[in-house]
């Protein structure tokens, strides 16, 4: 079935780089020859068929793509609908991060570039950077803030094994927005032989859309899978949990611009949207400038940046990516926030219920199914961005005190 693109909001980005208000490159002086060298390169190269040759045999024989699309039949007679978890917790590596690792490092090849820099909140990002790198024999360099070294200690094990060197952000909150700042910093002063390989659809225009192109390959899946499944191409939702918005970005991709279709983004809400404890932007942000692009952010009166708090280091991000600011902004994607006990709660329930343990991120897209109503003929796409092995401590935790 083939569904018009000409509708009236294009969900693209522009040849500026920006989804309507948002978007844009804002980099200091020092970067503007790496930037703009990707701006010019980037669509030509990734479309180069030596290059989409590798992307798709990795993603095939290393990454273990296509993921499944399984009908959850148990959570399905708890909620409603027909909910389908489309299975990127069994990507190589533990979470959907890896499919766009795999594209940036081919791209950092064909530039030339010798050394990887990259940033990494609950740590899957930074493995999925350390893993392509000993695959293709770069030097990686991760940073990654004091708090998430703590939190995630697997992953910064997993990361060393790899042969990456971790080093701590110990600014600020001491998590992902102080690693991001950290990684821009040493790029900046490292431009010639550096690529930096951000980890979601934020940063400086090309970021968002070559980290949403490389992503997009989770939709592509879901479009063929429920042809199989269902019959149809496309779902009534699908719904996605949002730090950045890369797995969002990938699993709505084929879909924005088929209105039919239902796009639900769920935010960590933390202790409580209003609890002063919370990383749900699109409640509590106002636009502005955060790591190289104009998007919404949490920011005081003044424009200094809040520090963001979540039980999950993955959302835990004062902003969203610019493409997620437009998505929100036109209404074309419904934003939701959970808090950390449901976020929990619908970790442990899926577990229960399907067998399967989802990473704290993912489980926000879960823990909102209760108040979706969905009639029994919804088909309903929940994108599992992650598992939870990294989550186990937190989990532990929760085991232990009730
Ligand atoms: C990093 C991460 C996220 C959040 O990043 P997005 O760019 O918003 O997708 C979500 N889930 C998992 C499992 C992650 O590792």
């Amino acid at each position: 079935m083939i569904e018009s693109r000409l509708t009236e909001k294009s969900f693209e980005v522009d040849q500026r780089g920006y989804y309507g208000n948002y978007g844009g490159a804002f980099v200091p002086e020092m970067l503007h020859p790496n930037v703009e060298e990707l701006q010019q390169k980037y669509l030509a190269l990734i479309s180069e068929e030596s290059f989409q040759k590798q992307f798709r045999y990795l993603l095939k024989n290393y990454v273990g793509r296509p993921t499944p699309l399984y009908y959850a039949e148990r959570l399905s007679a708890k909620y409603g609908g027909r909910i389908y978890l489309k299975r990127e917790d069994l990507c190589h590596t533990g979470a959907h991060k890896v499919n766009n690792t795999i594209g940036q490092i081919l791209l950092a090849q064909r530039l030339g570039k010798k050394k990887i820099v990259a940033e990494t909140g609950a740590g899957q990002h930074g493995v999925a950077t350390a893993t392509v790198c000993a695959l293709m024999n770069l030097e990686c360099i991760v940073y990654m803030g004091e708090v998430d070294i703590q939190r995630q200690a697997p992953n910064v094990a997993r990361m060393k094994m790899l042969g990456a060197e971790v080093r701590a952000a110990t600014c600020g909150s001491k998590t992902l927005k102080d690693a991001t700042n950290e990684a821009m910093r040493h790029w900046i002063n490292n431009p010639e032989d550096t690529h930096y390989i951000i980890g979601s659809v934020v940063g400086p225009h090309p970021y968002p859309d070559m980290v949403a192109r490389f992503q997009s390959v989770i939709s592509e899946e879901i479009r063929q899978q429920l042809m199989e499944q269902e019959g149809r191409e496309t779902p009534d939702y699908v719904m996605a949990c949002v730090g950045g918005g890369s797995n969002a970005a990938g699993a709505f991709y084929h879909y924005l611009h088929t209105p039919s279709v239902k796009l639900v983004a769920v935010e960590a809400a933390g202790l409580g949207v209003d609890s002063g404890h919370s990383a749900a932007t699109t409640a509590l942000g106002k636009p502005g400038v955060l790591h190289g692009s104009k998007t919404i952010l949490m920011q005081t009166e003044d424009g200094q940046v809040v520090e963001p708090y979540s039980i999950s280091a993955g959302l835990d991000y004062p902003g969203i990516g610019p493409i997620h600011a437009h998505l929100f902004e036109t209404g074309r994607a419904t934003f939701l926030s959970a808090t950390d006990d449901e976020v929990v709660e619908a970790a442990f329930e899926l577990t229960r219920l399907e067998g399967i343990i989802p990473a704290l991120e993912s489980s926000h897209a879960l823990a909102v199914l209760g108040r979706m109503n969905f009639s029994p003929e919804d088909v309903v796409v929940v994108n599992l961005s992650g598992r939870g092995d990294k989550d186990m401590g937190t989990y532990m935790k929760k085991m232990a005190d009730s």
